[in-house]
């Protein structure tokens, strides 16, 4: 009811929060990336670092406790990774004007999924599809 009246305004403002919301993630996203792998150039994809490179790489114990062995940073990272995938993804679609709409039905995805993930990919509908 609050945005009725505005609601294109309202949308276009949005959109800025959206863009900056998932901008920031991806930041976050590749710091952490940055901790357990390294990104492959030729096949744009981050790499789970091998035990012994991480040793050198890492002083912080902390972070080298965090992520014990490479099995656990393999599996951490491909959630990144996912994730990474899904905010360009989101990022994209703001630059060509597809942002907010459905992947699978085309219609627009609710505001409060957007509100809750940025990077949705499609509507609640659709979400298990
Ligand atoms: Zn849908």
């Amino acid at each position: 009811m609050l945005f009725s009246r505005h609601a294109s305004m309202s949308a276009m403002k949005n959109i800025t929060v959206f863009k900056e919301k998932l901008e920031a993630e991806k930041s976050t996203l590749e710091k952490e990336l940055s901790d357990i792998a390294r990104f492959n150039e030729e096949t744009g994809l981050w790499e789970a670092m091998p035990d012994q490179d991480l040793v050198g790489e890492i002083d912080d114990n902390d972070a080298a406790d965090r992520f014990e062995d490479f099995e656990e940073r393999s599996a951490i990272l491909s959630t990144l990774q996912a994730r990474l995938t899904d905010v360009n993804a989101a990022l994209k679609k703001i630059v060509d004007d597809t942002y907010g709409i459905c992947e699978i039905g085309g219609e627009k995805i609710e505001a409060d999924r957007l509100e809750a993930n940025p990077a949705a990919r499609t509507c609640k509908e659709h979400m298990n599809a």
